[in-house]
């Protein structure tokens, strides 16, 4: 089989094709451990090489010999696992977690570690204690974030698919920056166990694949109660490759309100062709509310940061990577702290210490969660109305490197489209809706068409998106050499 072929491919089929003996599993891991040493966009912070990429890989499993690409906030027993942080600075996890090891125990060997944001607190990976990543439509805009080396290095023919995690868009945000599908399951879908803990309540576990079918195949192998996880449950009956091919008696929502300004025109011309596509499909486009999704950015950046606040007070020089100083106590903790953690770290810290204060706590972290549940029941009652919520992933396309880290109000407002959904805890997958100039010129970008579904409806959403992918015939590979030098 030609490079091009394989490089082109995507995990299932690379999987059918060792499976039939076409292609050897060793083949394909040298395949691709060539081109992630030849990774151009910071896409990766640690690779693998031959053994190391075979450790703890079982035999003959489902996807058997397709490499995977892993952000670096999963644990991984014997590989440096930094959330891109220099305060987990040499940090070699005893352990690794579930979700990379269902992963290896299908048969799928580690690729790599991929850039992020630091503790993945960003929407651009411009946060990573070690560079930006790049995104390999043009090397002068952001991939996208937290999860930006995952998108980038799928998009950029470095891997043929990845793990990220999505808090508050940071899966789904990404693959829509680098024209790929990101899924961010049911909250509980997939064990949180292992992935270097944010936001707790929100964090989850996703693929972000090159097309719809490898993000089912996927979800399949990761989903699943996990008794060190008491919050994870599964995905009941597990999941299959969706095969639909039309959209009739389905009704997708579209929250009007909520894509007020700030949507640049190519974005909304995207959507509104996608809405078209829908249509002729035989799906039904319906007008809905939600009403408090409006307030979904400014709960998020209590409650994210409140959660963060506690959940990296253990990073103290006391039991994990960096130790800044030996001099007594209270100075290990504070220059430890001090040197191991970035700007945007620390800003979080410091919003959620004050919002979860005695004097305060009322006022900040329990109004944002009486929002939080204000925007629960929104979608409970769209869901009564219809199948699916439809909106732009992000309201622009990738922006410029530097372009927002001065202000991170307008870099929070990227997540607009994605947040309520992370609030509401249901799932939501990214799909490329084709492609757009920025507002203000310039070459054409991707644009992500989010659909949300009711909780643990995933198999519904991978099959509404599947016929959609066929119809618009999104064609990313002009991105494939965009990520090797
Ligand atoms: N961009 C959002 C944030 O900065 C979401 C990040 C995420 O989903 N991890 O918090």
């Amino acid at each position: 089989m030609a490079d091009i072929e394989l490089l082109a491919a995507s995990g299932a089929e690379t999987a059918a094709k060792i499976k039939s003996g076409e292609l050897s599993a060793d083949e394909v891991l040298a395949f691709w451990l060539d081109r992630a040493g030849r990774d151009r966009l910071n896409g990766y912070l640690w690779q693998a090489d031959r053994d190391s990429a075979r450790q703890g890989l079982g035999e003959g499993g489902p996807l058997d010999g397709v490499p995977l690409a892993i952000k670096d906030i999963f644990c991984t027993e014997g590989v440096p696992t930094t959330a891109a942080s220099r305060i987990l600075g040499g940090y070699v996890p005893p352990y690794t977690a579930t979700s990379v090891r269902k992963a290896m125990a299908a048969g799928m060997p580690m690729l790599g570690k991929t850039n992020m944001d630091e503790f993945a607190m960003g929407s651009s990976n411009e946060n990573s204690a070690f560079g930006a990543c790049l995104n390999p439509w043009d090397t002068e805009r952001v991939p996208g974030g937290s999860s930006g080396g995952s998108a980038a290095v799928v998009a950029g023919g470095l891997a043929p698919w990845s793990l990220g995690t999505d808090t508050g868009g940071s899966i789904r945000q990404p693959a829509g920056f680098c024209g790929i599908v990101g899924l961010k399951p049911t909250y509980g879908a997939i064990s949180r166990f292992g992935m270097i803990a944010f936001a707790s309540s929100l964090d989850q576990c996703g693929p972000l694949t090159r097309n719809v079918t490898d993000a089912a195949l996927l979800l399949n192998v990761l989903q699943g109660r996990d008794e060190m996880d008491s919050t994870s449950v599964g995905i009941e009956g597990g999941i299959k490759a969706p095969d639909a091919e039309r959209l009739d008696g389905m009704t997708f929502g579209v929250p009007r309100a909520l894509m007020g300004e700030g949507i640049e025109a190519g974005v909304l011309a995207r959507f509104e062709d996608t809405l078209i596509r829908i249509a002729e499909l035989g799906g039904e486009i319906v007008d809905i509310e939600l009403p408090h999704a409006g307030h979904a950015i400014s709960a998020y950046y209590v409650l994210a940061p409140a959660e963060a606040s506690t959940n990296l007070s253990r990073y103290d020089g006391v039991r994990y990577g960096l130790r800044a100083s030996n001099e007594d106590l209270l100075s290990m903790y504070e220059v430890t702290r001090e040197d191991g953690f970035g700007p945007e770290v620390k800003r979080r810290i410091m919003l959620g210490t004050y919002a979860l204060s005695s004097g305060y706590y009322d006022a900040y972290y329990g109004r944002a969660q009486r929002v939080r549940t204000r925007i629960v029941e929104d979608f409970e009652k769209a869901f009564g109305e219809v199948d699916f919520v439809v909106t732009p992933t992000s309201p622009t396309v990738a922006f410029k490197l530097g372009e927002k880290t001065s202000d991170p109000w307008t870099m929070y407002l990227s997540d607009v489209f994605t947040v309520p959904i992370s609030l509401a805890g249901v799932p939501a997958i990214s799909i490329p809706a084709g492609l757009a100039e920025p507002d203000g010129g310039g070459s054409e970008l991707p644009v992500g068409f989010q659909i949300a579904a009711p909780a643990f409806a995933e198999q519904k959403l991978l099959e509404a998106s599947y016929a959609l992918e066929q119809a618009i015939g999104f064609d990313g590979s002009a991105a494939l050499e965009g990520g090797v030098s």
